[in-house]
């Protein structure tokens, strides 16, 4: 007879090898919802290595939920740049405020009322509920999916078997000990139950999993093929002042890196730009003879494109700088003041890419 998967087998392993993690509680410790609430922000998308400074950072900064809410939105992108998905700073940000401001401080512990919260979707409602307020939820990140799907052999791929992954995610969750239970299958999928080379040997379930019995586990879970990104080409307007001070403009709230600081540029698109056709597209008026095309290219990729930048530099006069900076959203910053700035780690490429090739 095959062994039933038993949440007891994983708690009894979480309870010797669970991760020591900056924003998780030691045994016996109750979760701050605030630590949490900012980690699971900080890790939708992004690994636990590269939020661990950024999370230690903030924490620092800004130690309650208050403090944050009190915060200037741009300090706030500021000292988020880096982390990609700008949005997620904002709503932490709006989200900090309605908390403060309408809730007295305090994270409500059922998972309607947190999916009510700027940014909160219910991955992270169902996590919060179970990490910080031990109630029963069901937790279901990427993690929780590629170790259902494996411990019970589902061929579906995903997204198409997310409402079964679900379900059956929802009939291992106990009543007892949720929150250690949440975080004990994020542990298995983070350190054993890994995408690639699953270490079935170390597993507590390693005799209900259906994956491994029938040997398809790195197989699992099965995914839909992936569109090729297309490729997006655009020209940096790189500006400099008499006194070195270099043009920025803030974006729009909306949209792709809403409300971060860049180099202006031309907008992205799917042909080679001609540098007649990028020079009007500079904040301030240059004459063509003005413009020095700088040699590389910048290469990022985003979660739907992959964007190729060439950069033409010219400088200008005083009354030049002084109408642009009259424009709404455009600063002159100097180069050692840009750390001061919400600058998204493309736009930080850009700098260095100048700086580099010695404008
Ligand atoms: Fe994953 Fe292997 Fe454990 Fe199955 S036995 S859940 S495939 S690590």
């Amino acid at each position: 007879m095959v062994a039933q998967a038993r949440a007891k087998d994983l708690l009894d392993w979480y309870d010797r090898h669970r991760r020591r993690l900056p924003w998780r509680a030691l045994p016996g410790e109750i979760s701050d919802p605030y630590a949490l609430w900012l980690s699971e922000v900080m890790l939708q998308q992004t690994t636990v290595t590269a939020v661990i400074p950024y999370f230690e950072n903030f924490l620092s900064r800004w130690p309650t939920v208050q403090a944050l809410a009190s915060a200037h939105l741009d300090d706030v992108l500021t000292q988020w740049a880096g982390l990609g998905y700008y949005a997620r700073a904002r709503n932490l940000h709006a989200c900090a405020r309605v908390i403060s401001e309408t809730l007295e401080g305090s994270f409500p512990d059922d998972e309607e009322a947190l999916i009510r919260l700027p940014g909160i979707g219910s991955y992270t409602a169902a996590a919060i509920v179970a990490i910080a307020f031990d109630h029963r939820a069901v937790v279901v990140d990427g993690n929780v999916e590629r170790v259902m799907a494996r411990l019970h052999a589902v061929e579906d791929p995903l997204p198409q078997s997310k409402p079964r992954l679900k379900k059956l995610a929802d009939v291992l969750t106990p009543a007892k000990r949720p929150g250690d239970y949440a975080q004990a299958v994020m542990d298995l999928g983070a350190t054993v139950c890994t995408p690639k080379s699953p270490s079935c040997v170390l597993c507590p379930w390693q005799k209900p999993c259906a994956a491994r019995r029938l040997g398809v586990a790195e197989t699992l879970p099965r995914k839909l093929p992936k569109k090729a990104k297309p490729n997006r080409k655009g020209v940096c307007l790189w500006l400099t002042r008499p006194d070195g001070a270099i043009l920025l403009r803030r974006r729009p709230e909306k949209g792709l890196l809403g409300g971060m600081m860049e180099v202006p540029s031309t907008p992205w698109g799917d042909q080679e730009w001609r540098r007649q056709d990028a020079h009007p597209h500079a904040p301030v008026t240059v004459a063509p003879s003005k413009w020095t095309s700088l040699p590389g290219l910048i290469a990022h990729t985003f979660t739907h494109f992959h964007l190729e930048l060439h950069v033409e530099a010219a400088s200008v006069t005083v009354r030049r700088a002084e109408a642009a900076a009259e424009k709404p959203d455009h600063y002159w910053v100097h180069l050692d003041a840009m750390g001061e700035h919400p600058l998204p780690s493309l736009m930080r490429k850009v700098v260095k890419h100048v700086v580099k090739v010695g404008y």
